[in-house]
Order: structure tokens, then sequence, then C-alpha cells
């Protein structure tokens, strides 16, 4: 995993989403109502990490990945409204997933620290109603 900081002089595309370093809005699925995570309680990070594209079939040989680094850090997992855990996919890493309609990856959760990564682009933002 690279957990390597990487300096971002452009504009961010995710500006209007982000307040203060925190999700302004709160973090839904994009498939389903479910609700994940409520506002503020993501710390918006620049981390590069590997994640495979949504909705592969399974058993498929190769796993395709995407490079994001735009990624809302959650220190406790219990801060979530709904989510969950892909079964460990190596030392201490599990993906997150919906927790009603299990699509994902929409992050990573890392066992030894504790943070869960939700990716910006994976999920959809909206005021609460
Ligand atoms: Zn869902």
């Amino acid at each position: 995993m690279n957990e390597e900081k990487i300096d971002n002089c452009k504009n961010n595309i995710y500006d209007h989403l982000i307040a203060e370093e925190k999700n302004k809005h709160s973090v839904y699925c994009t498939k389903c109502p479910s609700k994940i995570l409520p506002s503020t309680l993501g710390k918006h990070m620049n981390i590069e990490f590997n994640l495979p594209h949504m909705s592969q079939k399974k058993n498929c040989e190769s796993i395709e990945c995407e490079l994001l680094s735009d990624y809302w850090m959650v220190p406790d997992m219990y801060m979530f409204d709904n989510i969950g855990f892909s079964k460990p996919i190596e030392s201490g890493l599990k993906y997150l997933i919906c927790a009603d309609c299990e699509i994902g990856p929409i992050g990573w959760y890392d066992d030894k620290t504790k943070q869960s990564y939700v990716a910006l682009s994976r999920v959809k933002h909206a005021e609460d109603s």
C-alpha cells in the first residue's frame, strides 16, 4: 500500500465538497438510498491507493484497478451510519462496501490503524434531508 502523500497544487475537483478539510455533505451509496457517513465526520486526504473497479464479475482473473487519490478518512468505523466490509484482502486490509446493496469497493479499511478511507469518486454527496 502506498500511503505517500502527494502534493496537489492543481485545483481539486472536489473542492465544493470540502469544508475545513471535512465532508460538507452527508455521504450516500451511489446505487441505493443507504446513508454511509454523516457530514463532517470524514477528513479529506490525498493518498494514492489502487482500488479495484466497482461491480466486476466475480472470479475474474485479472482485477482491474483504478488509482484514486481523494478519500474521506474516518478514524473510527463506528462513526459510519452504515458500512460493510469485504473479506480481508491482504495484511489487515479490507474493502469497504455498501451495507445494504453490497456495491463496492467504495474504499478500504486498515485494521492496524483502524482507519477507513472512502473514495470521494465512489460515493454520492448530498445535503441532509
Ligand atoms: Zn448501496
